[in-house]
């Protein structure tokens, strides 16, 4: 256990549920990184698959494992993720985001498929914050910002959303597809932002070039933001990787 450090924050793109039933090199890399990492006390989980108008954190001692997809096989929704969740971690960060409780809240993929493979014993508590799909990307730079206390209490911030996020076109294409070439073009955009630690490019991510075909929706985005901001500084590529030519699986690490 490491409460004296300032712990990095983590920003990945965690693609497909069917990573949890194939593991590929994108879960060669999350087992890597949680190998790699301080061990935390706790890990505050960011996901895209928490969408509410106002910040809030996932309080159950014991939270349920939420198959949150429609459609895929079925030994993907008997996969249970039974780590415990830390109720006093998750009264801290709604106190500091000026959000929430929400006492039943379980894990959504968008946590347990990456920490599933980060921590395999689910042995690290997990608190999750939402996202807030219906605010900027400068509110969600000032979430970030608001958590950021916590790298210095032992917790981990995962975020945890997609560089590229593109579910139709993801429909399209074949596995092995090269990538498009608007996505290589959004993933460098946004890769220059982080290298620079250039929070006003983020804040203004929506005028990027390709933003809106890289993001038709902006959840799987409102990560890295939250994640820019808790970092308070440069990030650093950590992985790379494509899935169907349309998902970046680029993941970033800040401090
Ligand atoms: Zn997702």
């Amino acid at each position: 256990m490491a409460a004296d450090i300032l712990f990095p924050v983590v920003f990945i793109s965690h693609g497909s549920p069917m990573m949890a039933l194939e593991p590929d090199e994108t879960a060669a890399f999350l087992m890597t990184l949680g190998r790699d990492l301080p061990r935390p006390q706790a890990v505050l989980c960011v996901s895209a698959h928490w969408e509410t108008g106002a910040p809030a954190a996932g309080a159950p001692a014991r939270p349920e494992t939420i198959h949150d997809f429609y459609g895929f096989p079925r030994p993907l929704y008997e996969i249970e993720y039974p780590a415990p969740g830390a109720p006093a971690l998750a009264e801290r960060a709604a106190a500091l985001t000026g959000g929430t409780v929400e006492p039943d809240r379980g894990l959504d993929h968008g946590a347990w498929m990456p920490l599933r493979f980060m921590f395999p014993d689910a042995d690290v508590p997990v608190v999750q914050l939402s996202v807030q799909p219906g605010r900027d990307a400068a509110h969600h730079l000032a979430l970030g910002r608001a958590v950021a206390p916590l790298r210095g209490e032992g917790v981990l911030i995962l975020a945890s959303g997609g560089v590229t996020h593109n579910l139709r076109e993801f429909g399209q294409h074949h596995v092995d597809d090269a990538p498009e070439e608007y996505a290589t073009e959004f993933e460098a955009w946004a890769t220059a932002a982080v290298e620079a630690g250039d929070v006003d490019a983020i804040a203004r991510a929506t005028g990027a070039p390709h933003y809106a075909r890289s993001h038709p929706s902006p959840e799987h985005f409102l990560p890295l933001p939250v994640a820019m901001g808790a970092g308070g500084g440069p990030g650093r590529v950590i992985h790379s990787a494509w899935i169907r030519g349309v998902l970046s699986m680029r993941a970033f690490a800040f401090g």
